[in-house]
């Protein structure tokens, strides 16, 4: 009788995680229905298309949320839990990815979620005229307010953390400001001394190479060919052009977009690559958990190791140009043909610290993120005040990069992040770079003809690598354990400060 009662739960507990798991397909679903809308948005959609817009927009964002704050879920989630064991492994991780969604969505009463949604949409307005005017003081008020009701928010999803790991939490699961102060701490502590030994190095760049004109068409194929070379399939993709670049999409319609400009061929030669490396996570993430919490990438971070291991692991590196550098000279019909490869691969890994985070290059852009998240991290934990920010920020910019900041709206304003509430996003960026340079150390030990391949443009066993390590793990493991199943051990900076060093003592001839 009691085996009886048993097998019946048990049947019971599979029922009711096929249908969570049937509520969760629908959400991802209209996720994907909202991406597309949103490509139109930045991609096609006429100027007066607008309102039209905003309606579809704000009602599939408010189908999105009630679907993964449906009573239904937190039923079954309770449910299930209570049989949790009679799951397997990869059904108990589904579990908790629905319940961390869930968790993150549904404590937040609905009126602070809507004051939310209303206050980030205030402070970003007032932000694009404050930064315009360069006037913080204007800024400053709604910035106070989206901060506190941020702070509310992490309260109410879990008060016993402190708000930035909870803030942090969905974009780098599993990752404490106390772990990434370390991370970044030594990260700093490798950095600077490079950035100083290639700024005080005799051998500097001409830069006016890359300001040649270089026809929109031309970069058009570029783009189509060096998109093609690091396996992005154009027959599950596409490139288009939009004003800030971005990925979209994932397993069959991942979109990338690029920006052209006339006089500087490499940005969008390196937009490319970027987006591509993103775009290949999404494109070969595991097809037997589509539609699952586990088919979904890693983290924010993970994703940025990706796009920056083919935008500068690869194409930044001397192999690769050696490589490419025939076809591009087909491509461009001579242009750039007299510029020899050593001269090349230096414009295009120029170090030179300035105050702009995106047009940074590799190695002082670490820097930027970790002004940030000292930042962010001190201001969310009372630390700091928004009055003293703008102090606070060019001090910073002063000491680590030795940059005047002249005033806010190239200062403390330059970002869209903080205005739109995105608290906890910047880590992302720099552990992207940390994670990427320590795979390439463990794919060098797997694959030791690494730079042979890249030289003769095979760059397949590469990716083949990537894809069975990193995308179709997909989302069975958060950061810190996806990285020590990689490679071995826990994130370690080491990686990528000998990359640097190695890498930029021959370009500088230090
Ligand atoms: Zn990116």
């Amino acid at each position: 009788m009691k085996e009886f009662t048993g097998l019946v739960f048990k049947m019971d507990t599979k029922e009711n995680y096929k249908a969570l798991l049937k509520e969760f397909s629908d959400y991802i679903i209209l996720d994907q229905i909202e991406s597309l809308i949103n490509w139109d948005f930045e991609t096609y959609m006429p100027p007066e298309g607008v309102m039209q817009r905003s309606k579809q927009l704000s009602m599939i964002a408010a189908l999105i949320h009630e679907k993964i704050t449906n009573p239904k879920v937190g039923e079954l989630l309770k449910k299930i839990k209570e049989d949790l064991e009679s799951l397997g492994e990869i059904e108990k991780r589904n579990i908790f990815l629905i319940e961390r969604k869930y968790n993150q969505k549904v404590k937040i009463p609905i009126e602070l979620a809507g004051e939310l949604a209303k206050q980030k949409a205030i402070s970003t307005q007032t932000w694009k005229k404050a930064k315009k005017e360069k006037n913080y003081a204007l800024f400053k008020p709604e910035f106070d307010k989206l901060l506190e009701l941020s702070k509310k928010k992490a309260n109410y999803i879990d008060p016993n953390k402190e708000p930035f790991d909870v803030l942090m939490d969905e974009f780098e699961p599993n990752m404490t400001s106390i772990m990434v102060t370390r991370i970044f701490d030594e990260l700093k502590k490798g950095l600077i001394p490079i950035i100083k030994k290639c700024t005080n190095s005799p051998n500097q760049p001409d830069s006016s190479l890359l300001k040649r004109n270089c026809p929109i068409d031309m970069q058009r194929k570029i783009s189509e060919d060096i998109s093609q070379l690091v396996n992005y399939d154009l027959e599950r993709g596409r490139i288009d052009e939009t004003e800030h670049p971005f990925t979209t999409g994932y397993y069959d319609d991942v979109r990338i977009t690029t920006h052209y400009f006339e006089n500087d061929f490499s940005d969008s030669f390196y937009t490319v690559l970027h987006e591509a490396g993103h775009a290949l996570y999404e494109q070969n993430l595991s097809r037997e958990y589509m539609y699952q919490p586990i088919g979904w990438f890693s983290s924010y971070g993970i994703h940025e190791s990706q796009s920056r291991f083919i935008e500068n692991i690869i194409g930044r590196s001397r192999e690769f140009w050696e490589f490419y550098k025939p076809k591009f000279d087909e491509i461009t019909q001579g242009k750039f043909s007299d510029i020899d490869l050593d001269s090349l691969i230096h414009v295009v890994n120029e170090v030179k610290p300035s105050k702009i985070r995106i047009t940074a290059d590799e190695v002082t852009y670490g820097l930027h993120i970790i002004i940030r998240f000292e930042i962010e991290r001190d201001l969310l934990a009372g630390k700091i005040t928004t009055e003293e920010l703008p102090e606070v920020w060019n001090a910073k910019y002063k000491d680590y990069l030795g940059v005047v900041i002249e005033d806010d709206a190239e200062g403390v304003m330059q970002d869209t992040h903080w205005p739109s509430g995105l608290f906890g996003y910047f880590p992302s960026y720099a552990l992207g770079n940390c994670y990427g340079a320590q795979m390439l150390a463990k794919m060098v030990e797997d694959i030791p003809n690494f730079k042979e391949l890249v030289r003769n443009g095979d760059l397949k066993p590469i990716i083949n690598w990537m894809t069975e390590k990193v995308h179709k793990a997909s989302n069975l493991y958060d950061p810190p354990d996806l990285i020590k199943r990689i490679t071995g051990e826990e994130i370690n900076v080491k990686y990528f400060i000998q990359y640097l060093e190695e890498k930029y003592s021959k370009i500088y001839g230090l």
